[in-house]
């Protein structure tokens, strides 16, 4: 573990001499990067199995979308900002990785908790007057792309930032643990919203590209994020339609 405490504390060192203009800077770069990774990552996943679709392709791209995913970038980069804040604060607190336990053990706990805490905000965002003035604006999109991930309202990246920060501030995860989540994070949304199953016939108790393509032509069901547990026991799972 000697290589990786040392890059963990030459982050920590980096981020805590970082002054709040330079940080903006690396949030917006940040953001900005994610974005290009799912974009190109789901290009690139797409390309080798064009069988594997399993929703028709969606329309041209607007520029609504366009617009909306500078905005989502923007939010996003103002939440890494307050997570930095915090951070250099002493009110987020992120600990050196004491060993593969621990970063696994981060990684799958911060997983569930926020998998737990997504499934109660997206159904509560599929509540009536919430639907309408805020998530609506993700499900205009019913045939999805990679880029459909970040077409959504400015309030729920606010609120999915916020619930993040507030997760992070009790649960106090190591480096690894932590920045595995947010990989996970990123590669399951892109999943969700490439149209395509790369596992024929889904995993088990995880939600594969299915489950939320199927949630965007059928909002009524399948509100689970990463795993489709609180589907099965709230009895919101979608039944799989034929294709
Ligand atoms: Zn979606
Ligand atoms: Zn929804």
């Amino acid at each position: 573990m000697q290589p990786l405490a040392q890059a963990e504390a030459l982050l920590q060192q980096w981020l805590l001499g970082l002054g709040p203009v330079e940080a903006a800077g690396w949030a917006v770069l940040l953001n900005l990067a994610q974005v290009l990774a799912c974009v190109v990552g789901g290009w690139a996943l797409q390309r080798p199995w064009p069988d594997r679709r399993i929703a028709p392709a969606p329309p041209a791209l607007t520029v609504a979308e366009v617009q909306t995913t500078a905005l989502t970038v923007l939010g996003s980069a103002a939440i890494t900002w307050l997570g930095w804040w915090a951070f250099c604060m002493g009110w987020i607190v992120v600990v050196p990785t004491s060993g593969p336990l621990r970063a696994v053990g981060d990684a799958v706990g911060l997983l569930l908790t926020m998998d737990a805490a997504l499934y109660a905000g997206h159904r509560m965002a599929h509540w009536g007057p919430l639907f309408g003035r805020v998530h609506a604006l993700h499900h205009r999109y019913s045939l999805v792309r990679p880029l459909t991930l970040f077409v959504v309202h400015p309030a729920e990246v606010l609120g999915f930032g916020g619930l993040w920060l507030g997760v992070l501030a009790l649960w106090q995860p190591c480096w690894s643990g932590m920045i595995a989540y947010l990989m996970l994070n990123g590669i399951w949304g892109t999943l969700g919203h490439f149209g395509m199953e790369l596992l024929p016939g889904g995993p088990a108790l995880l939600t594969g590209g299915r489950h939320h393509a199927d949630h965007h032509r059928y909002p009524h069901g399948n509100f689970g994020f990463y795993t489709n547990l609180w589907d099965r026991l709230l009895g919101s799972r979608l039944p799989r339609p034929e294709r």
